[in-house]
């Protein structure tokens, strides 16, 4: 990194989402001349106001100089498209598998956003105004064409005297933990973003590298106070699910995000089959963008952990055994409903709130023999929630039905740290982390985390408000 004299040799970080919430990363880093930021997620919560949250920056995008993207779930890169298309023109840096994983994921967002408009512009009033999508498939054409991939463990320079890294964060093919570093007249200042950790002992990914140390530690919280179930025992009560429900003669319907969770869970019944613990059960994979997704993860072996590696080079092929069904067209999807044998749908989404999940429920929540496995947290007022809590009788796309089905819960798929585990990722950092920020965190967990990395000797540990700032002071080098 060439070391120019500057006038402010310090950093500010501005927290513009994520801020005591879990949806809408974005964090803006003012240093050496630069205006970055890192992460542009979507906001998800009311309606009206995700809509002004999303179409307004608090900034000109236009000033921006370059975006740091830490991953490619939506809450991370969901909103690129909207910056481009208000005239950020700098580069976004992420990871070569970020880089495919987030073509597809936008993709699939503006479909939906263009969905929608449509939708609700076929239902307005004639003195009502056009309703224009946050943006569409022309944004996200021109986002992917800023897009600039960079390997793990490769520093790169951003202007002069700033460079960043991508770590290994293992959440998600092609995750990263950004470590950014910056030099001045007075000295050099660092800092690490985390985006969303990994969990250790997860399938399929790489295990998580170690947090990079800097005097300032941006950090996720989103299982503050919370502890996850062990891994093996989640593969275990899959494999009990599937028995008991291929004894009954059911089908048994998994509502699953299409990116990782899928994935897993493929994993997991690819263990259990190999194992000798399941019956010989077609798998229908029920979602195109689970299908554009598995493609992404089949051709970024890179992300993979030894294990998954000897998989998909092994002659069964994982993610692509003969058992295996990806279905891409709507009369595949409607034929499955047709189908009188057991068998395991794994379909989008994972709170049953939209997709094609809603036609498998609808065709099979009144009958005993099957099973609804829920693979996720799911939010209030969604229909997973009402599934959840066993509500005697559900709405599904207009009708009233009996919940007949059994329900189960499969809890610990979650690719997020627990509590004990992100203290403990952190805690080689004690001595050279200064600050310690909690971001994507709803308050109480968020509160909970900063308890724990307290009584782990962390003496400044803080949860910002939305554009609150913080300034990383220069050591002298
Ligand atoms: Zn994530």
């Amino acid at each position: 990194m060439t070391k120019r004299p500057k006038s402010s040799s310090a950093a500010t970080v501005t927290f513009w989402g994520a801020a005591r919430t879990v949806t809408g990363s974005m964090h803006q880093v003012e240093a050496c001349g630069q205006s970055l930021l890192l992460d542009c997620g979507l906001y998800q919560g009311r309606r009206a106001e995700d809509h002004t949250r999303n179409h307004q920056f608090p900034f000109r995008p236009r000033d921006l100089d370059a975006v740091l993207l830490s991953h490619a779930h939506i809450d991370h890169c969901g909103n690129l498209p909207n910056l481009v298309k208000q005239g950020f023109a700098g580069p976004i840096y992420c990871t070569p598998a970020t880089r495919a994983l987030t073509a597809v994921l936008l993709g699939d967002a503006a479909k939906i956003y263009e969905e929608d408009a449509n939708h609700l512009h076929s239902r307005r009033r004639r003195d009502e105004p056009a309703l224009e999508p946050l943006y569409d498939g022309r944004d996200v054409y021109r986002t992917l064409l800023r897009l600039q991939a960079v390997p793990y463990d490769t520093p790169f320079p951003i202007g002069p005297d700033l460079e960043a890294e991508f770590v290994d964060a293992g959440h998600l093919l092609g995750s990263a933990m950004i470590r950014l570093r910056g030099a001045g007249r007075s000295g050099t200042w660092s800092l690490t973003y985390t985006g969303d950790l990994g969990r250790a002992g997860l399938p399929v990914l790489r295990a998580p590298a170690p947090v990079p140390p800097a005097p300032l530690l941006i950090c996720e919280s989103t299982y503050g106070g919370r502890q996850h179930g062990a891994i093996e025992e989640t593969a275990a009560q899959l494999g009990d699910v599937v028995l008991r429900t291929a004894e009954r003669g059911g089908k048994l319907i998994i509502p699953a995000f299409s990116v990782g969770r899928t994935q897993t869970i493929l994993y997991f019944l690819h263990q259990l089959r190999s194992a000798g613990r399941l019956p010989d059960l077609p798998v229908f994979v029920d979602s195109p963008l689970a299908l554009r997704a598995t493609e992404v993860f089949r051709a970024h072996p890179e992300c993979f952990n030894e294990a998954t590696l000897h998989l998909v080079r092994g002659p069964s092929g994982l993610f692509g055994e003969q058992h295996i069904y990806y279905l891409d067209k709507v009369h595949e999807s409607i034929a499955l409903n047709e189908r009188r044998e057991p068998c395991i749908i794994i379909s989008a989404g994972g709170m049953c709130e939209a997709g094609r999940v809603l036609h498998h429920l609808k065709h099979h929540i009144e009958d005993c023999r099957c099973t609804i496995l829920l693979t996720g947290w799911q939010a209030a007022d969604t229909l997973g929630r009402r599934l959840l809590e066993r509500c005697p009788e559900v709405r599904i796309l207009g009708r009233s039905l009996a919940l007949k089905a059994e329900v189960a819960v499969l809890n610990g798929l979650s690719s997020h740290p627990d509590h004990d585990g992100l203290v403990e990722r952190l805690r080689p950092l004690v001595g050279t982390a200064r600050q310690v920020r909690l971001v994507h965190g709803e308050p109480e967990r968020a509160a909970a985390l900063a308890d724990g990395l307290r009584a782990a000797g962390f003496a400044d540990v803080a949860i910002p408000d939305r554009s609150e700032s913080i300034t990383i002071a220069s050591t002298n080098c």
